[in-house]
């Protein structure tokens, strides 16, 4: 059967083990949702959580930090429980809180030693804006000139980064490293294992964003060695709008002082002794910093859950199938159309979203919504597609790539200005 039918989708549908997943979730009927790498869906697991801290607070006031069924005090300890398998972590090295600007100035203020000539700290060019914002905003406050002490690692292509311009950025100027697990845009997975053991042979410490990969990619981060990482929970983990974030710091370096310290990151155990000095938590837990964000961690409970009982191997296997299909029928379907697939074809290297490049992507994008699809846009030229394994199907796919056609064959993006909307 040609790839290009109807049936093929349906047939590989037949055979996808995490089909009964998709009824999990809040799909909209007739919505065809490709934006689970910026905001995943709603899971039915989740709302219940949601309303289950709703009514602790209803019933206990505050009593709810130590009674009902998630007492609020150990939330985070809970779901960075839950959590650490995504990334491959033992659970006192997670910890669930704040987001991932929030936690990269956490991580940056308590890694970020420079010493002598060890100034710099590396990143790439590709990265999103808010993550360099804040590592310059760092270097800033340690009293240096941020553009002489931000290296960012240039990309040959415009999309995509080799592991051998950054380990060759590594000179013995460098205090810090901090690069994305997966890029936004081209969705390139990089060599976390390998840039960090060229990392620790030159003596430097390296931490990962994970906006991108969790909850889409299995992780061995302390296997790798990775010395932290940071991450949001409402892409791929599917916690909703400002969910709780996460970070990770390796078990070598607990007892070190964070760098902006907090009342929650005590010891729980001292916390409420309220001394004017503070006893760090002796794991991750001593990167919080203030009242952990209950109503935005609630999903949590749920949509870990799935997680956990899906696993991410599974999740992966199918990802892959999923944007292996899209390759495919967008070669199939779209040839004479001027898109560039600009993702790594290799599956080591593609993380789970599709990137398109094409000069009306803008308008191409807002024609896609109109027709029920829902894309993402990246400025200038980019469309990002991410069938999410946990709930879209090859039909989608499908369907995605056959309305693209019309669209692109009818000219139909014309009707809209090839301009970006307030949020894309
Ligand atoms: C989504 C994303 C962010 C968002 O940061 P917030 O603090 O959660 O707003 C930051 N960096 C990367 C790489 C992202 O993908």
């Amino acid at each position: 059967m040609q790839i290009t039918m109807l049936d093929y989708a349906k047939k590989l549908d037949e055979q996808d083990a995490l089909g009964m997943y998709r009824d999990e979730f809040y799909v909209q009927r007739d919505v065809i949702y490709m934006d689970g790498n910026s905001l995943g869906l709603l899971s039915k697991r989740a709302e219940k959580s949601v309303m289950t801290l709703l009514d602790s607070w209803k019933q206990y006031g505050i009593d709810g930090w130590t009674q009902g069924e998630n007492p609020w005090f150990y939330v985070p300890e809970v779901l960075s429980e839950m959590c650490a398998p995504l990334v491959g972590v033992l659970k006192d090295e997670v910890i669930i809180t704040g987001s991932t600007t929030a936690n990269l100035h956490q991580l940056v203020a308590s890694f970020y030693r420079p010493e002598g000539k060890r100034t710099k700290i590396v990143a790439d060019e590709l990265n999103f804006p808010s993550d360099l914002y804040a590592i310059s905003s760092q270097i800033s406050l340690h009293g240096f000139d941020a553009e002489e002490n931000m290296m960012l690692v240039k990309s040959r292509d415009g999309y995509t980064l080799q592991e051998e311009d950054i380990i060759n950025a590594m000179t013995d100027d460098v205090a810090l490293i901090v690069l994305p697990s997966v890029l936004y845009r081209s969705g390139q997975i990089l060599d976390m294992k390998l840039l960090t053991e060229a990392a620790h042979k030159r003596n430097i410490v390296i931490g990962f964003d994970l906006c991108h990969s969790i909850g889409s990619i299995p992780h061995e981060l302390n296997k790798w060695g990775v010395d932290f990482a940071f991450w949001c929970n409402y892409k791929h983990v599917n916690g909703g709008p400002g969910a709780t974030g996460g970070l990770y710091v390796n078990r070598k370096h607990f007892g070190r002082k964070p760098g902006l310290a907090g009342w929650f990151g005590s010891d729980k155990e001292k916390q409420f002794d309220l001394s004017t000095n503070m006893s760090p938590a002796a794991d991750a837990g001593a990167y919080q910093i203030g009242t952990p964000h209950i109503l935005s961690s609630a999903p949590l409970y749920g949509s870990l859950e799935i997680f956990a009982e899906v696993g991410i191997d599974a999740i992966r296997d199918k990802s892959l199938k999923l944007t292996d299909y899209m390759i495919g029928l967008i070669e199939h379907e779209l040839s004479e159309y001027n898109f560039r697939i600009a993702n790594p074809r290799e599956s080591v290297k593609r993380g789970g979203h599709i990137f398109l490049v094409h000069e009306e992507a803008a308008r191409i994008c807002k024609a896609l919504k109109v027709h029920q699809v829902i894309p993402d846009f990246r400025s200038p030229n980019g469309i990002r597609l991410a069938p999410v394994a946990l709930y879209n199907s090859f039909e989608d796919v499908w369907k995605t790539v056959q309305i693209l056609k019309v669209i692109m064959k009818e000219e139909l993006y014309e009707k809209y200005e090839n301009k970006r909307d307030v949020i894309a």
